[in-house]
C-alpha cells in the first residue's frame, strides 16, 4: 500500500473515532498533520499537544493557493503551521513561481519548507529590529521630557511646602 493511501486510511479512522477531528477538521489538513507529527513546519512548535495551542493550529498551502489554485487542498501541498508563522508567510511562494509543474515529493516539500522558513525568519527579524529602532528613537525623545516632568513636580512640591 502506498504511503498516501495508508495516510488517508489512518486519517479516516481517526475521524471516525474522534469527533474533534470529524467535526472540526478538514480531512486533507488532518492527513498533513499526521504525516508531519502535528508540529508547525516552520518553527517546530507542537500544535496538537494542548487544547489552547490546538485552537491556533492552521494548515498552510506551501505553494500559495492564490498563485496555484489548481493545487486546491492536495495533501502534498499542505503543511501544519502555527497561526504566527502562517500569518507571516502568507502568499510567499518558496518555488519562486516555478511551482506550476512541480511534483511535491517529500524531499521537494522539505526544500520548499526550508526556503519558506528562511523567509519567515527574515521577515520576523526585520520586524523585531524595526520595532526596536522605533522604540529607541521614541525613548530618546521621551527621556528628557520625563526628567522635565520630575523636575516640574519637585518644584511644585517645594512651592506647596513653602506656602
Ligand atoms: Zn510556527
Amino acid at each position: 500500500m502506498p504511503c498516501e493511501t495508508k495516510l488517508e486510511a489512518i486519517a479516516r479512522d481517526l475521524r471516525k473515532t474522534a469527533r474533534y477531528f470529524r467535526e472540526g477538521w478538514n480531512n486533507n489538513a488532518l492527513q498533513a498533520f499526521i504525516r508531519d507529527g502535528g508540529c508547525c513546519a516552520y518553527c517546530g512548535k507542537l500544535l496538537l499537544d494542548t487544547y489552547g495551542v490546538s485552537k491556533t493550529a492552521t494548515v498552510d498551502h506551501l505553494l500559495p493557493r492564490c498563485t496555484y489554485p489548481e493545487r486546491g487542498w492536495n495533501v502534498d501541498n499542505l503543511v501544519p503551521a502555527c497561526a504566527t508563522c502562517n500569518c507571516i508567510k502568507l502568499d510567499y511562494d518558496p518555488s519562486d513561481k516555478g511551482g506550476r509543474e512541480l511534483e511535491i515529493t517529500p524531499e521537494v516539500r522539505l526544500n520548499l519548507v526550508h526556503k519558506a522558513k528562511a523567509e519567515i525568519d527574515r521577515i520576523s527579524k526585520a520586524r523585531v529590529s524595526e520595532d526596536d529602532e522605533y522604540w529607541e528613537r521614541e525613548f530618546q525623545i521621551a527621556r528628557p521630557l520625563f526628567q522635565e516632568a520630575v523636575a516640574k513636580y519637585l518644584k511644585f512640591k517645594e512651592c506647596a511646602s513653602a506656602v
